[in-house]
């Protein structure tokens, strides 16, 4: 009887110490990051460990990794997805680069991605996947465990031609300019606006999906002013705002003071990041930054 006992309790402990260790380490495994390379670049690193670059402009001159002259892509081994939101230098930047280095899949439009393999010698095989799309659609990637959406965006779109010649255009068409939701499992839902201008429609984004996070451009003169992206951040439903493309270069907004005053008004929480920063969310809960 007492021998008896003594087995139950080891079986006990054993399933506890299973129990224990099997709710420890999801917990480490759901972690989501989030990484602002200045502008309207960031990375994000799922909880499967695929990695997302967004306008991945790196040799901005906000980018701690891309000053005094360093490569700041010799830090880039991993990137399994470029999306790009159009094809300004200031967002496709260094996207070809990157593809040739790491083997990511571009999404994008389908026109962006066509004239970026034509002309910017983009690795064909890498932008004619099924994660070409257009807006209104969602794709799903990373195994199933991410769901990507284009969304709209009010601005233009463009490839620069670097083989342009006296009787050829300078850019060549982009398509449609756009912002990407990113829908994580067991992580956060983020929106990147991309460089659009404030549309009173952003509000079906809100509607649609359930953001933890917006990452919205502030810089003004070619989108957003500060006081209408504090709008949109209203309009999309944003439980966190963070400020983005801004402060890089003259003629944008050089900091994020006034869309911070805006957002207060409207009681909405604000994270300024830090160009190099990089913020961790735990399932949809952000445990480091605020
Ligand atoms: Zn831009």
């Amino acid at each position: 009887m007492i021998h008896d006992t003594k087995i139950e309790t080891t079986k006990l402990l054993f399933a506890l110490f299973v129990f224990l260790l099997s709710s420890v380490s999801p917990a480490t495994a759901q972690e989501t990051k989030i990484k602002w390379f200045g502008h309207a670049a960031f990375s994000i690193t799922t909880p499967n460990g695929k990695v997302l670059l967004i306008d991945p402009w790196l040799n901005n001159p906000s980018n701690p990794e891309a000053k005094d002259g360093n490569d700041p892509l010799s830090a880039i081994t991993k990137i399994d997805y470029i999306l790009l939101t159009h094809g300004h230098r200031d967002h496709a930047g260094d996207a070809v680069a990157i593809a040739r280095k790491t083997g990511a899949a571009l999404i994008s439009n389908p026109e962006l991605a066509g004239n970026f393999v034509k002309l910017s010698d983009f690795p064909a095989k890498q932008a004619e996947t099924d994660a070409i799309m257009g807006i209104g659609g969602e794709i799903q990637i990373a195994d199933g465990k991410v769901t990507i959406a284009m969304t709209p965006a009010i601005h233009s779109s463009s490839v620069f031609n670097p083989k342009a010649g006296a009787n050829e255009p300078e850019r060549a068409y982009g398509g449609n300019p756009a912002g990407f939701v990113i829908i994580i499992k067991n992580g956060p839902t983020i929106y990147h606006s991309g460089d659009t201008a404030y549309f009173k429609d952003m509000e079906t984004i809100g509607e649609n999906y359930s953001l933890d996070v917006a990452l919205l451009n502030i810089g003004g003169h070619f989108g957003m002013e500060p006081k209408m992206a504090a709008k949109a951040a209203r309009a999309v439903r944003a439980r966190l705002a963070v400020p983005q493309h801004y402060g890089t270069f003259p003629g944008i907004a050089q900091n994020a003071d006034s869309f911070a005053a805006e957002l207060k008004k409207m009681k909405i929480n604000f994270y300024e990041m830090k160009p190099g920063e990089t913020i961790t969310y735990r399932g949809k809960q952000l445990i480091k930054g605020k």
